[in-house]
């Protein structure tokens, strides 16, 4: 070990558990990319003012959980807790709504960094694939998106996930219903802390999991007893599509979900293997954000999966995944000359499109066959100088333990033809 370790709340990811986490992020994006998503990639960090704005002053994301630092420029940045901000301000500054052809539809792949209290399942540094719509307001469009990530899910082989699914109403339906909340609130016996969300985030309390709590929000007027008669039509409407398109999904009013943005639809995708951290992804609609952070009106709605949680689901369910084959082929020289010839052939195999790997450092058999066992491999290719001499090399098929001399100028299409 040397002097360091990973930061608190920190992991790395190494072999062979980090193929995982690259056939995690490949399973969610392909149905994103099958679907007019592009991808998008921006800075992983930006003006700490963009959070604030785009992710909401009364957030814990914002108060309490960033990673904020002054450059030598004097420039504050923070390290980004989340992607929708930066997505839609990336789009906004390309101009990208104004090609005409909305949504602008864009997926993602990157790090997040929160400082939150480590536990199983919660890092200060994390990873999300996500999506964004931008500019269409169609529950069309919201439906798509749960599709899509209930698609991914599927595709994994992931089945102990449920959907939560929600409306958030909008600027006409919301404030009233807010106002109804705080007055039902203030009357509770509640914490300083809390009380103080009443003020700046009531719809948040209902979230509170703490039971004394919990225990006092059972008459606590409903939204759903407030929305408009466009959020209800709206929200029908994305429970009618997921329905029909086959998508099981749960309707949740306590959801409310951290983050300020969130208009009309919201969801989570949970998973009931996981613990305390079960909320694998979430998202929902955010018809607000881009005036928030000074762009003009652009319905939009997307979501981020959390790629650490969903390899945790995988491992809770016991799903093995079909990872692609690593090493087709292994080589093992025995001495100098051996080793230039066999170089060689893995090198033509590696070219020809055949995974193949070598037993470097001039080990002898034993130890080089223990490499190649632990490798997959399905052969070994083993030569030494006698084998030169009459120009062929020892071909192993792993499996069956078969073994045959094969010409050295024939052992790659031999190969090819038996790997298929
Ligand atoms: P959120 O932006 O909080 O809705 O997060 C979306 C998804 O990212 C969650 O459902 C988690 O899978 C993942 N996520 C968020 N925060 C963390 C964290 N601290 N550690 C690991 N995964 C996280």
């Amino acid at each position: 070990m040397s002097t360091f370790q990973a930061p608190k709340g920190t992991y790395d990811l190494i072999p062979p558990d980090s193929a995982k986490f690259l056939a995690v992020r490949e399973a969610i994006s392909a149905p994103l990319r099958d679907s007019g998503y592009g991808y998008i990639e921006t800075p992983g960090f930006e003006n700490v003012e963009l959070f604030a704005r785009g992710v909401g002053e009364s957030t814990d994301i914002v108060t309490k959980e960033m990673y904020t630092l002054t450059t030598k420029g004097g420039d504050q940045l923070a390290l980004r807790p989340e992607g929708t901000a930066s997505v839609l301000r990336a789009a906004l500054e390309a101009n990208l709504h104004k090609a005409g052809n909305l949504p602008v539809k864009l997926w993602y792949s990157g790090s997040y960094y929160r400082y939150e209290r480590p536990q199983k399942g919660r890092y200060r540094h994390f990873s999300q694939v996500g999506a964004e719509a931008i500019g269409t307001e169609d529950p069309v469009l919201d439906a798509e998106l749960i599709i899509l990530a209930d698609q991914a899910y599927r595709s994994l082989g992931l089945q102990q996930f449920r959907i939560l699914l929600n409306s958030l109403g909008d600027r006409e339906c919301r404030p009233v219903y807010r106002e109804a909340l705080q007055t039902f609130l203030r009357d509770l016996d509640l914490d300083e802390e809390t009380r103080r969300r009443i003020e700046i985030n009531p719809l948040r309390v209902l979230d509170d999991k703490r039971a004394d709590v919990q225990k006092q929000l059972t008459d606590a007027p409903r939204l759903r007893d407030y929305l408009c008669d466009a959020c209800k039509a709206y929200h029908e409407e994305v429970r009618a599509l997921l329905t029909a398109a086959g998508v099981v999904y749960e309707d949740d009013e306590k959801l409310v979900r951290g983050l300020d943005y969130y208009t009309r639809t919201t969801f989570e995708f949970v998973h009931d293997g996981l613990g305390s951290q079960s909320a694998v992804g979430g998202g929902g609609r955010y018809d607000g954000l881009s005036e928030m952070i000074g762009g003009p009106a652009l319905p939009s709605v997307g979501w981020a999966l959390g790629v650490d949680r969903t390899v945790l689901a995988l491992e809770a369910e016991g799903v093995e995944l079909d990872l692609p084959v690593t090493t087709s082929v292994y080589a093992v020289p025995l001495g100098d000359e051996a080793r230039r010839a066999l170089f060689t052939v893995v090198t033509e195999l590696r070219r020809a499109g055949v995974a193949a790997d070598f037993a470097f450092g001039g080990r002898g058999l034993k130890g080089a066959m223990k490499s190649a066992n632990r490798s997959g491999a399905r052969y070994t290719l083993v030569a030494g100088e006698r084998d030169l001499a009459e120009g062929v090399v020892q071909l192993k098929d792993m499996e069956s333990g078969e073994q045959a001399a094969v010409g050295l100028a024939d052992v790659v299409a031999e190969l090819k033809t038996r790997l298929g």
